[in-house]
């Protein structure tokens, strides 16, 4: 069937971040709630207080979210797949969130007979991500799928999304965005800059993983272990992490992060979370 004879739907892909939630919102005021869905992949990971946050969005929004989950952790996935996700390949976010939204997708047109649009939160410093997004888009599903991304098309540049959450709607932000400044003011960072997966994220790099260790140091454990666990159970030197283009543990990492000092590698951001994935 053609996308002509099917009646728009606004979806917007929200991540349980304020832009996401701000592009949601304007999304609504735009084309009213009986016209737009509030999509969430559920991966099992995510931080608690980020359910909290997408309550009280959908709640001020006044739109349910619709939410899709695989049933997998991520860690059941690498099991699955026998690989554990990296920087490289991640089959976590695949399966869990790009899998479940094209599914998503396709049950709006075939069940419903409703052509969607779909509604990103990503900023005008992100377009390589919209960019890779709107490619991935016009060719999956089976027919290209309309993407919108009105931090980069619509809003003013300098528009402060964060402030008016807290201020104008009076929602406190996720609070991985201000967790190393309130746990540890000292180290002079905020909070993570890609949240996802409640800080477990595989596509963290060297400074998500020093952060991690410095404000959650029970949660890198926990990774610490899944990876270990891993290497054990398949008997194969992988990681999470990469140096020097080979193999490098959480646990060796650690115990870096022990004898250096955490503050070096706070500096150097990582770019390597998936669009599918973002926090944002
Ligand atoms: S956020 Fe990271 S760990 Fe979670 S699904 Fe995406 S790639 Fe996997």
């Amino acid at each position: 069937m053609s996308t002509v004879n099917r009646k728009p739907v606004h979806v917007a892909m929200f991540s349980g971040g304020a832009a996401s939630a701000y592009v949601a919102y304007q999304m609504v005021q735009a084309h009213g709630k009986e016209n737009c869905i509030l999509f969430f992949t559920n991966t099992l990971w995510e931080d608690e207080d980020n359910y909290r946050f997408m309550n009280e969005v959908s709640e001020y929004i006044g739109l349910e979210i619709t939410e899709r989950i695989d049933g997998r952790t991520p860690e059941e996935v690498f099991y699955d797949y026998r690989f554990l996700g990296n920087s490289r390949m991640a089959k976590c976010s695949e399966e869990l969130k790009v899998y479940q939204t094209i599914i998503f997708l396709e049950e709006l047109r075939d069940v419903y007979n409703l052509e969607p649009i779909l509604y990103f939160g990503i900023g005008p410093h992100e377009t390589h991500r919209s960019d890779n997004l709107r490619e991935f888009y016009k060719h999956r599903p089976i027919e290209p799928i309309e993407t919108r991304f009105p931090m980069i098309d619509t809003f003013r540049a300098d528009i402060d999304v964060k402030a008016i959450i807290e201020n104008e709607w009076g929602i406190k932000l996720p609070r991985m965005y201000s967790i190393a400044k309130d746990l540890r003011p000292e180290l002079g960072v905020k909070g993570f800059s890609h949240a996802n997966c409640g800080g477990r994220c595989v596509r963290g790099g060297f400074q998500h993983y020093a952060l991690l260790y410095s404000v959650w140091p029970h949660v890198y454990a926990e990774q610490e272990e899944m990876e270990e666990n891993f290497r054990k159970h398949f008997e194969k030197n992988v990681s999470i992490l990469k140096k020097d283009g080979g193999p490098y543990t959480l646990r060796e990492y650690r115990k870096v992060l022990e004898t250096e000092g955490v503050e070096k590698f706070l500096q150097k951001p990582d770019d390597t979370v998936p669009c599918v994935c973002s926090f944002s």
